[in-house]
């Protein structure tokens, strides 16, 4: 028999998760599902993250419910929009195939109105983040009174979120006699009161070791300088051509610069933070989990919970400032029982995080050598050799081309032929790579990487007579280049005339402005805002460091590596940056503050008329996660 079955699941259930492939309940279901299915006790369950927690309390809960009525009977809390998305779907999935189950996403950053009609049409599970679920209540567009189970899941990431008040509210629309089920991956002392005072002598679960991480994870270090940490971060990726990985970054800036970076060096990445609009941080989800995105640049809070399968890697870019947010984010990986590595890369002075997080997670983090570029070139000859191995021969569509090809390449041996294909992608990662540094801190110079890193070999200077601007702004925002050109020259004041190329990016845009109209852009979107995000302009980083000759006595490669390294823009940021990417030399060269400044001015809403409504609504946070 199904040992679903045996737990008490109904046959309908037992169908719809055999289908997702749950064979036996995970450690957490086997015990938590008996107790919640009594629906007579408060229950905290602690568990890795991975373990499979939402159906430990999704399964029960689809037991408990009575869907013949359609008032809300379960509020599951959870701490962002994605896992409330998430949730709210395993849920579905599980209910495949029983009858009128409804289940309602409550979630901040979408429309409002979906959400209101959802419930009014009748639901009995609402999955919700707190700030949403706050303003539903307030506008009396909910009753809790038939409550019977609350769920927090990922309570302690709700708490460091701040939400300890939003829950208290909640809670207290919600029926005495309702049952509470904590879950949560770790219990810091603040997840504990909420214990004490929400609950009555709850069940305690704990599975595995408290705070442990999950044993198929391998954990990494790297030790290397601080200035070379992107490119050692580079190589280490370069090293994994099958890479799917998470970087964690500790603020949302952060996340945005190395996101940047890694793109205009051509990979597959894009960044995860609190600043992005609703649609935005879908898109970027969905690119993700589609694996159109080989590496997702995220803030802790961004990626709380996620849950995508294969991840392969994560990337500690910067150790997290809360040592328990180590262990949520090597979570990432390694689930469902898979394998993988949560690598950090540490200069001297955060050794000693690393010797307290082996204490935390109970086991000793591994030292590993950035590979030298000779290694990075090997692993990625071999992976080009396995993909002309494997790659899918469409017989039909390339047979009339055949003759053609043969006859041109008929005075070539085969072996020829291989040593041609395999240099057309390899090359590029030998002239990088080509008298490349150690970078691991023993070498006596832990000296800085040559600059010829155009990966894709295309120029980015500007045009002559033209500088080239970044804005933090691009199609993902549903801007096409026509509306670019209007929003620039709207804000600006300028006339289309003075505007250049516009390079329209997924979630940037670089655009060419005749020098004498630079200023008057800095100037026009001084405090704009757009969609809740305050709109950022700089100086596009190459042109500025290249295709100047006013800065000189530049010429030394070295010099150059350095910066290249670091790959941000933004000296401005130097005083927040006590890791220091890239060296002093690029601290406060901003001079004339850009973005720092202008970004706590007051927000202005920059509706410029003709093109679309770009007037900004209120940012909703401020926080920089
Ligand atoms: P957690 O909330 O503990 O971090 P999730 O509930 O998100 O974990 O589950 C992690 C992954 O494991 C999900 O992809 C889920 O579909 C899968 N999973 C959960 N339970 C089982 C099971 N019994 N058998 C196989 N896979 C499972
Ligand atoms: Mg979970």
């Amino acid at each position: 028999m199904n040992p679903f079955l045996e737990l008490g699941i109904r046959e309908e259930v037992v169908n719809a998760i055999s289908e997702l492939g749950f064979e036996k309940p995970s450690e957490i279901q086997e015990k938590a599902i008996p107790v919640l299915l009594t629906g007579n006790d408060d229950f905290v369950g602690l568990a890795q993250t991975g373990t499979g927690k939402t159906a430990a309390f999704g399964l029960p809960l689809l037991e408990q419910l009575d869907f013949s009525q359609k008032h809300p009977q379960a509020l599951i809390l959870c701490p962002t929009r994605e896992l409330c998305l998430q949730i709210s779907k395993d849920l579905e999935k599980f209910a495949k195939y029983v009858d009128n189950v409804h289940v309602v996403a409550v979630y901040g950053g979408a429309n409002i109105s979906d959400q209101l009609r959802q419930i009014r049409r009748g639901v009995q599970i609402v999955v919700a983040t707190p700030g949403r679920m706050l303003d539903i209540i307030g506008r009396n567009a909910i009753d809790f009174s038939n409550v019977k189970y609350v769920v927090l899941d990922e309570a302690d990431e709700m708490l460091n979120m701040g939400f300890k008040e939003d829950i208290n509210n909640i809670l207290s629309e919600t029926p005495d006699e309702k049952k509470t089920w904590l879950f949560s991956a770790t219990m810091p002392a603040e997840v504990r009161r909420i214990a004490k005072n929400y609950m009555t002598d709850p069940v305690e679960l704990t599975v595995g070791t408290k705070n442990t991480g999950n044993a198929n994870i391998e954990h990494h270090y790297y030790l290397i300088k601080a200035k070379d940490k992107y490119a050692a971060f580079k190589r280490i990726v370069d090293s994994n051509p099958d890479i799917f990985g998470i970087v964690f970054c500790r603020t949302k800036i952060e996340t945005q610069d190395i996101a940047e970076a890694l793109i205009k060096d051509g990979y597959n990445a894009d960044s995860l933070h609190g600043d992005l609009s609703q649609q935005q941080r879908d898109k970027v989800m969905k690119r993700y989990r589609d694996r159109s995105l080989q590496l997702l640049i995220a803030t802790d809070v961004a990626a709380r919970g996620i849950d995508v399968s294969d991840v392969t890697h994560v990337i500690n870019f910067s150790l997290p400032d809360e040592t328990e947010n180590y262990t949520h984010r090597s979570g990432r990986t390694a689930r469902a029982g898979k394998t993988g590595i949560s690598l950090s890369l540490v200069n001297v002075k955060e050794l000693s995080k690393i010797r307290h997080l082996e204490k935390i997670i109970g086991k000793p983090f591994e030292k590993k050598q950035v590979p030298q570029g000779a290694e990075v070139c090997e692993k990625q000859l071999f992976s080009i050799v396995k993909k002309i191995e494997n790659v899918e021969v469409n017989d039909e569509q390339i047979s009339p081309f055949l003759p053609a090809i043969m006859e041109n390449l008929e005075s070539l041996s085969k072996e020829d032929i291989i040593k041609r294909f395999a240099s057309l992608e390899f090359n590029r990662f030998l002239d990088y790579y080509k008298n490349a540094p150690d970078l691991n801190i023993e070498a006596r110079d832990g000296g800085r990487e040559d600059r010829g890193d155009r990966r894709d070999g295309r120029s980015r200077e500007g045009s002559k007579g033209y500088t080239r601007l970044f804005m933090n702004l691009g199609s993902v925002d549903e801007f096409s280049r026509g509306d670019m050109l209007g929003f620039i020259c709207n804000n600006a004041n300028i006339s289309g005339k003075s505007i250049g190329k516009i390079d329209l990016k997924g979630v940037f845009t670089f655009f060419e402005v005749q020098d004498a109209e630079v200023e008057k852009v800095f100037q026009g979107f001084q405090g704009v805002d757009y969609n809740g995000r305050q709109v950022r302009i700089e100086v596009s980083g190459e042109t500025r460091g290249e295709g100047r000759s006013d800065r000189g006595g530049r010429s030394r490669g070295g010099d150059r590596g350095g910066r290249r390294e670091g790959g941000y823009r933004g000296g401005d940021r130097g005083g927040r940056r006590e890791g220091g990417y890239g060296g002093g030399e690029r601290s406060g060269r901003r001079e004339g503050g850009f973005s720092g400044e202008r970004r706590d001015r007051g927000e202005r809403s920059s509706n410029g008329g003709g093109f679309r409504d770009f007037s900004g609504k209120r940012k909703e946070s401020k926080s920089k996660y």
